[in-house]
């Protein structure tokens, strides 16, 4: 249950705000929406709802003996917890559920929002076992541990802090020769996807806002953060000369560093049809389209998604379509059919109820917004249109392109 407004470190605007008496139920820790937002009760009234919606899920019975914790969301107070422990405790007791352990505090927090949730744990004598040893970890801590402020060398090494996101030196983007391109070589490969890196980069605002619609409003921050890891190691490249190398140094980096859903989505759309290709000098059209094709089989694999679960899929399979139908009239034609289709692609997610990640549990309230990963794929193929187009990389609105938003 969350009131007040909740912010993101790297995004200026909160993700999400809550009118005065409106509290938001069922939400995720990260903003992500919840399944029911109504006005302001007691407590007392909140806690049982979610104590009864918690029981109908869990496999708890009279008898059980279970561990609790109510957390705060970051500015609720001990106090307040304690008020919802006390109805909580009253009505464990009414099931006869026993209560092993409970523990009130703030462990799972967002910046500036209020509010609580419950956990409960169902113990066995093993579980028990476990939860009684002691632990110690930055955010929890039970008993006692001796020795373990001792640091390796190596510990310390790892603990080192590590390179900040914007840190980088602004690639320069270069092509191969002037006007449009009918074929990437290795080289051009490598400047196509810096150029998409930097215009994520720059979209980073505004992906994460299409997610807090519907998701929890981290697609810009993850997007951002992976393709700044993707330019590191594309940059590290020694004389590329083999095109399908530079795919999958870039899909790598992205699946190594982005964790979650989109890691694993996003990396496999550059590394999986890349991946065990027998070495190319340069892509024409045809091996360009045969390499998305294997790339979205393989996010589909992964991800068990399909076209109308409103996903990244139903951007980057029309766009794949797009790219073999429209592949003999050469590369720039190609990309141009691939980024139109993209585009459709995420009008159509705004007609879809979602069937992945936390906008399924908004059922219809999901409908008449975009999909964030959907988005993400348009950019991905306007870039790679823009880049062998060439015009607006002669224009230098490379890392710039601040402009004009859907
Ligand atoms: P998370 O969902 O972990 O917060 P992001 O916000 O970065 O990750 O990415 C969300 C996007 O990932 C969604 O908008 C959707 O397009 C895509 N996505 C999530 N799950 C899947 C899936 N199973 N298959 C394909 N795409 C998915
Ligand atoms: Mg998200």
């Amino acid at each position: 249950m969350q009131r007040h407004l909740h912010s993101f470190r790297g995004v200026d605007k909160p993700i999400f705000e809550l009118g005065e008496g409106e509290i938001e139920y069922g939400m995720g820790i990260h903003g992500e929406r919840g399944t029911l937002r109504t006005s302001w009760v007691e407590a007392d009234v909140l806690t049982e709802k979610m104590y009864r919606d918690l029981m109908a899920d869990a496999d708890i019975k009279s008898g059980d003996e279970i561990c609790v914790l109510v957390n705060g969301l970051g500015s609720t107070t001990l106090l307040e917890l304690s008020v919802v422990y006390r109805k909580l405790k009253e009505l464990l007791d009414k099931d006869h559920i026993r209560v092993y352990d409970s523990d009130l505090n703030n462990y799972c927090t967002s910046q500036e929002m209020g509010g609580f949730s419950i956990s409960v744990m169902k113990l066995d004598e093993e579980l028990k076992l476990y939860y009684d040893m002691p632990c110690q970890s930055p955010f929890y801590v039970k008993g006692e541990l001796t020795g373990c402020n001792v640091r390796s060398e190596a510990a310390e090494k790892a603990a080192l802090p590590e390179a900040v996101e914007n840190d980088e030196e602004e690639a320069v983007i270069v092509r191969s020769k002037e006007g449009p391109l009918e074929e990437l070589s290795a080289e051009d490969a490598r400047n196509m996807l810096l150029y998409i890196a930097n215009k994520v980069i720059a979209k980073k605002g505004y992906l994460t806002e299409v997610d807090s619609a519907t998701g929890d409003g981290d697609h810009g921050i993850g997007m951002a953060g992976g393709m700044q890891k993707m330019k590191r190691a594309l940059l590290k490249i020694e004389n590329p000369e083999n095109v399908y190398e530079i795919f999958e140094t870039a899909g790598k980096a992205m699946l190594l560093s982005m964790g979650g859903a989109s890691g694993v989505i996003f990396g496999s759309l550059f590394y999986a049809g890349a991946e065990g290709m027998e070495k190319k000098k340069a892509l024409k059209a045809l091996d360009f389209a045969e390499m998305e094709r294997k790339s979205l089989r393989a996010v589909k694999e992964r991800g068990k998604a399909k076209p109308g679960d409103k996903t990244m899929v139903d951007a980057l399979e029309p766009a794949v379509t797009a790219m073999e139908i429209n592949a003999e009239k050469g590369l720039p034609e190609m990309l141009k059919a691939a980024e139109e289709a993209a585009m459709q692609g995420i009008e159509n997610t705004k007609q879809y109820r979602a069937k992945f990640g936390r906008a399924k549990s908004l059922m219809d309230r999901a409908i008449g917004y975009q999909d964030a990963g959907a988005t993400s794929v348009w950019l991905i193929f306007q870039g790679m249109r823009e880049f062998v187009e060439g015009e607006e990389i002669l224009a230098g609105a490379e890392s710039k392109d601040n402009g004009e938003e859907r």
